[in-house]
């Protein structure tokens, strides 16, 4: 069931190692500019960074600010279907990927279920999600306990970033 009238705000994450990732998130971005119920608002640059898990080529990571018509379950379908159309097949946890798109936020919604746990469960460890969200929602305070993006990312003592990259328009 769509949300209707009660559009909200949701940031999803990008993430991919495999293949020409700028084309892909370019490709993807596009698919999901042109999905019904999703406006895309605000886009962050794009980072270079290295691999957390198994061995594995440097990652290209952002984050982008949509509109969502949809529920959280329906967007999440939808960035599932998107990676399934870029090529993405699922084999060891946190291995190389084409294209991973994750729901970090949607509107203040806090939620517990093995499919969609929101915030994302591993957002306040991962400098490659805060640092490109900051960019994006800078004034975005944790509906679980009032911290601030800000305070997240300082109180991280390994840093994964390697280059911060403009997008060229
Ligand atoms: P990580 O979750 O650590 O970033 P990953 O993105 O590689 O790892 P996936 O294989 O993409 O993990 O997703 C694993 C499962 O996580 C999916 O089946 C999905 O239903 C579930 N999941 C729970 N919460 C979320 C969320 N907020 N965003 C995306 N997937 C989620
Ligand atoms: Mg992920
Ligand atoms: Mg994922």
């Amino acid at each position: 069931m769509t949300q209707g009238l009660t559009a909200q705000p949701a940031i999803v994450a990008l993430g991919g190692n495999v293949g020409d990732s700028r084309q892909i998130f370019t490709a993807a971005l596009g698919a999901l500019e042109h999905t019904p119920g999703l406006t895309l608002l605000a886009q962050s640059a794009w980072y270079e960074t290295a691999p957390v898990g198994p061995p594995q080529a440097n990652y290209l990571n952002a984050c982008v600010l949509l509109q969502s018509a949809l529920s959280p379950w329906e967007l999440l379908t939808e960035l599932q279907s998107l990676e399934t159309r870029f090529g993405r097949r699922r084999r060891e946890r946190w291995g190389p990927r084409t294209l991973d798109l994750d729901l970090i936020l949607f509107g203040q919604t806090v939620m517990t279920e093995e499919r969609l746990t929101l915030p994302h469960p591993r957002l306040t460890e991962r400098d490659f999600v805060l640092a490109p969200l900051l960019e994006i929602a800078p004034d975005w305070v944790d509906p679980r306990n009032g911290k601030s993006l800000g305070e997240y990312l300082g109180a991280l003592t390994h840093s994964t970033i390697l280059r911060r990259i403009v997008p060229s328009a």
